[in-house]
């Protein structure tokens, strides 16, 4: 099994429930106040370590309380920290979310040490992926890093996966050569650039990412499961039934997945259901990190077995 190295973001989300949410100008008193391990690259690590895969994170964190505690959570993940960073300067990433008690919510996010990953972060993922692992990657941290690394990564010959989210930090011409790209209905709206909202958009997309140079496109559907291109010609892959509690992390939990299957040397329809099954496992939770499932979860609610 080749090494998973997530080059990404590590965030503390603080989660405050409140009677309503504050207009401008207005103090509300919180219910209650939680904190959360979180940020897209330390939900894929730790999603990932999960389901049984070699990982090892690279990113920033600030030389604060919040930065020890996402590096003790994601050891506890089994996940390798020693290429996480402590910025001297920088606090710690940090997410603020308010939450209504419909599950509406507003929320700032402090990039913090996420912001100033470079050419150091760069140099630390692309030594630590070996010959049959996977760079995997999102766009929480500076978009420039990415576009760096996957060109970097392409001369070298190693193998990428590139979550394009939050939508809207790159165009499609950054991504040609890239090994593996899974963006949802809106991230994928952003690159192509005409609306993605059902199966059958999703699957034109996909070819078309295909066809701009990605080797194999993915995008997540929900409820709806997932499409993949790998050859020029799109295929649905099913989704799993679940009870959906709360989607967070979905989507983390899915390219988690989808990773350690690559790595695994999995078949890529066989990965994609594993992939969705890890998502629907997620979306059957409450929480972010917390909803992130094990193997163990995937055989007891779906039967499915990690091959
Ligand atoms: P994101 O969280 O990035 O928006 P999605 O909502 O598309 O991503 O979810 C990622 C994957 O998780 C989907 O492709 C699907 O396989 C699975 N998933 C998410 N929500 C559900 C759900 N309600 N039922 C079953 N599977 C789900």
């Amino acid at each position: 099994m080749g090494r998973i190295v997530v080059l990404g973001s590590l965030n503390v989300d603080l989660v405050a429930q409140v009677s309503h949410l504050p207009a401008p100008g207005e103090t509300v008193l919180a219910d209650s106040l939680q904190t959360f391990p979180g940020g897209k690259g330390a939900n894929q690590a730790a999603g990932a370590a999960r389901l049984g895969g070699s990982v090892a994170m690279i990113g920033r964190v600030g030389n604060d309380a919040f930065g020890s505690m996402l590096l003790e959570s994601l050891t506890r993940d089994g996940a390798d920290i020693t290429g996480v960073a402590r910025d001297p300067q920088a606090p710690t990433g940090t997410a603020l979310i308010l939450v209504d008690p419909q599950g509406e919510n507003v929320i700032a996010v402090s990039p913090g040490a996420n912001a100033n990953l470079g050419a150091d972060e760069i140099r630390r993922a692309l030594d630590a992926v070996d010959a049959d692992g996977l760079l995997v990657l999102q766009l929480e941290i500076p978009p420039q890093v990415v576009r760096e690394v996957i060109g970097s990564a392409r001369r070298k010959g190693i193998r990428t996966l590139l979550n394009a989210a939050p939508a809207g930090r790159v165009k499609i011409s950054d991504l040609v050569g890239l090994d593996v790209l899974v963006t949802n209905e809106p991230e994928t709206s952003a690159l192509v650039g005409w609306p993605v909202d059902d199966t059958p958009a999703a699957e034109r997309a996909a070819v078309e990412l295909h066809r701009e140079g990605v080797h194999l496109a993915v995008v997540t559907l929900g409820a709806a499961g997932s499409v993949f291109c790998l050859d020029g010609s799109a295929e649905h892959v099913e989704p799993f039934r679940v009870t959906a509690v709360d989607s967070t992390a979905a989507g983390d939990a899915f390219v988690g997945a989808l990773a350690v299957a690559l790595s695994d040397g999995i078949e890529v329809s066989k990965a994609l259901r594993l992939a969705n099954a890890a998502g629907a496992g997620a979306a059957s939770k409450a929480g972010a990190q917390s909803s992130l499932p094990h193997r163990g979860d995937l055989e007891r609610l779906f039967g499915v077995r990690w091959p």
